[in-house]
């Protein structure tokens, strides 16, 4: 299996070789083709299998072949535990990203909120946010999702552990009815399984 078998757009095969992935891992072998069709995806996976790019890739393919529901929105949203996490998702994006023209930014607490709000208003097409922050800046009427095409809920259980859940419930009360979800967890307890009942439809499952 190569990544020309998953059927990526050469931009994003052109990023990945450049990343020096010469196959990949099995959990991207499993999660892109689902991911592609449009489908919801339940992965359970640890970080280190090369989940971001099992997501990120398809993501990205997706929202570069398709116009915007609306000009200037929000289009997808990765919501993830910890300011270390969304860093590193924001720097696969910018990576594999390079030969797109989608807009990605970060946001996170414990930092001031100008330059993120400022970000936001010149428009992203990729949010990737830590809960509490994101509740913020929604509440302050600076971010819109009523757009949103696709959510990603990151280290499901880790953000359970730390008690975002009802962050996470407030920010998904925001987003449209019609969109796809993907959510990744190393572990799957009865509340992961409950939450991935409220959030996926139908989807396809992997684990590694
Ligand atoms: P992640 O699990 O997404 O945090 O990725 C773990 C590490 O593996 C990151 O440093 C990635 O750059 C790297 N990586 C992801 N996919 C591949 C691949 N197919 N081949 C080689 N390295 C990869």
């Amino acid at each position: 299996m190569t990544f020309n078998d998953l059927k990526l757009s050469a931009p994003l095969l052109k990023a990945v070789s450049e990343a020096g992935y010469e196959t990949p891992s099995p959990i991207q072998a499993s999660a892109i083709p689902p991911v592609l069709e449009g489908r919801d995806l339940m992965g359970c996976a640890q970080t280190g299998t090369g989940k971001t790019a099992a997501f990120a890739l398809p993501m990205l393919d997706r929202l570069s072949a398709a116009a915007p529901r609306k000009k200037g929105a929000v289009r997808a949203l990765i919501l993830t535990p910890t300011r270390e996490l969304a860093l590193q998702i924001g720097e696969s994006f910018d990576a594999y990203g390079k030969y797109l023209k989608l807009r990605s930014t970060v946001i996170f607490g414990g930092v001031g909120q100008a330059p993120q709000v400022e970000a936001i208003r010149k428009g992203v097409d990729i949010l990737i946010a830590c809960p509490g922050r994101l509740n913020d800046l929604i509440g302050q009427g600076h971010i819109d999702l009523s757009d949103l095409e696709v959510f990603v809920l990151d280290e499901a259980d880790r953000m359970l552990d730390m008690g975002f859940v009802h962050d996470v419930k407030k920010v998904i009360a925001k987003l449209p009815a019609k969109r796809q979800n993907l959510m990744f967890s190393a572990t799957m307890p009865k509340e992961i399984e409950q939450l991935a009942a409220g959030i996926l439809h139908d989807p396809a499952f992997v684990k590694v």
